[in-house]
C-alpha cells in the first residue's frame, strides 16, 4: 500500500486540519492528536458499529466497558452473559466472534499491533482489521467503510455502482491516506461522511475537500456513489410459542450455530431454517392467536405469528427454563422475540 505524505493542498492535509476542530467526541476515541486509545475499546466500538449506527452502539457500548472494562475480563465472562448483553444490537454472530476474539487476545496477553495479524483473530474481517490497526495503532491502514467509500467516490468522482467500484474506492483512498496520523485520518473520513459528505444534501460548502472535489466540480455529487436498484426482500413467516405458567414463561437456548445463534428465545416453528411451512406446537394444548409481529431482517422481512398457550397446568418441556415475568428485560431476548414477548403481555 502507498501512503501520501502531508502537503497544504493534500486531501489528507486539509482533511486533519478540519478534523482538529471538527472531530466527533466519542467513548471510544482519543481527541484529535492525542495517543490512540485503548485497542479494546477500538475493537469493541469498530465490531459493534459493523451495520449498526452510533447513536445504537453507545448505550451498548457504555455498559460492555462497565461490566467488562478489558479485553481479559471479557475473555473469562460466561458467554451466555455477553449474548445477552448484546442482545438487541442484532447480527448476533457478531457476539460469538467478540468472546472468540476476546480469549484469544487474553491468551496472546495483547492484540497484534498490525493489520495481518489483527484479520487473523476471529471475527475481524479486512475493514475491521484495518481500522483497529489504523486507529489503535496508528498503521497507514486503507480504512473503508460505508462512509469513506461515499466521499471516495465523490473526490475521485468514480461513477461505478458498488461493489464493482470497491477496488478503484479502496485504490483511491490507498493514495490519499498519510504516513503522518493514519489513525487521525481513518476517523476524519467516517466523521466527514458522517456529518458533512453525507447520503443527501452533502453540504459542499463546509467541506475542507472542496476545492480537490472531482463529483462536486462537476455537479454530481449527490448522484454518488452510485446504487444498483434494490431486489425486493423475499418474506417468511413463522410461530412462537408462549408457555405461561405462575408468573413465568418458557423460554429456550437457540442452537450455537444458525440464526439467533446461541440466544434466549421463545420456543418456535424452526421458521429460521426454512422459507414457509406448518405450525407445529411443542405440545397438544389449547392455543389461540396472539397477534403478529412484524420484523425485518437483512436479507428477508417477516411475520411472527405468536400462539399463546392457555392449556394444561403443567407440561413438562425437555430443554429450556420458566423465566420470570418480572424479569424480561434481562432475558436478552433478541429483538423479534422481545416485540412478540411485549405483544404478549400486552394481552394479560
Ligand atoms: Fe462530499 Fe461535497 Fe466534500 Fe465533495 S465537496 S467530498 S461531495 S461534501
Amino acid at each position: 500500500m502507498q501512503a501520501s505524505v502531508l502537503t497544504d493542498r493534500s486531501p489528507s492535509f486539509a482533511l486533519l486540519r478540519w478534523y482538529d476542530s471538527n472531530a466527533r467526541v466519542l467513548p471510544w476515541r482519543s481527541p484529535p492528536g492525542a495517543a490512540p486509545p485503548d485497542p479494546y475499546r477500538v475493537w469493541l466500538s469498530e465490531v459493534m458499529l459493523q451495520q449498526t449506527t452510533v447513536a445504537a452502539v453507545q448505550p451498548y457500548f457504555a455498559r460492555f466497558v462497565e461490566r467488562w472494562p478489558s479485553v481479559a475480563a471479557l475473555a473469562a465472562a460466561d458467554e451466555a452473559d455477553v449474548m445477552a448483553a448484546w442482545a438487541g444490537l442484532g447480527y448476533y454472530s457478531r457476539a460469538r466472534n467478540l468472546i472468540a476474539c476476546a480469549r484469544v487476545v487474553a491468551r496472546d496477553g495483547a492484540f497484534p499491533d498490525h493489520e495481518a495479524g489483527l484479520r487473523a483473530l476471529p471475527g475481524l474481517g479486512a475493514y475491521t482489521a484495518a481500522a483497529v490497526a489504523a486507529i489503535a495503532f496508528d498503521r497507514p491502514a486503507v480504512v473503508v467503510d460505508a462512509n469513506v467509500e461515499r466521499v471516495v467516490a465523490r473526490l475521485f468522482a468514480i461513477a461505478e455502482p458498488s461493489p464493482a467500484s470497491r477496488p478503484a474506492i479502496r485504490a483511491a483512498t490507498a493514495t490519499i491516506t498519510p504516513s503522518v496520523r493514519p489513525g487521525d485520518f481513518a476517523q476524519a473520513m467516517m466523521d466527514l461522511g458522517a456529518t458533512v459528505c453525507t447520503a443527501r444534501n452533502p453540504r459542499c460548502l463546509l467541506c475542507p475537500l472542496r476545492p480537490m472535489c472531482r463529483a462536486q466540480a462537476q455537479g454530481v455529487a449527490e448522484t454518488l456513489p452510485a446504487k444498483l436498484a434494490k431486489k425486493a426482500k423475499p418474506h417468511r413467516t413463522g410461530h412462537a410459542w408462549w408457555i405461561e405458567r405462575d408468573g413465568a414463561v418458557w423460554l429456550v437456548r437457540r442452537p450455537d450455530k444458525g440464526m439467533l445463534g446461541g440466544m434466549r428465545a421463545l420456543p418456535d416453528d424452526g421458521w429460521t431454517a426454512r422459507a414457509d411451512g406448518h405450525a407445529q406446537p411443542p405440545f397438544a394444548g389449547i392455543w389461540r392467536k396472539g397477534g403478529v409481529v412484524r420484523h425485518s431482517f437483512t436479507h428477508f422481512d417477516f411475520d411472527l405469528q405468536l400462539m399463546l398457550c392457555e392449556g394444561p397446568e403443567m407440561v413438562h418441556l425437555s430443554a429450556g427454563e420458566y423465566w420470570p415475568i418480572e424479569a424480561m428485560e434481562s432475558a436478552g431476548l433478541p429483538t423479534v422475540f422481545a416485540k412478540a414477548a411485549r405483544l404478549a403481555l400486552a394481552q394479560r
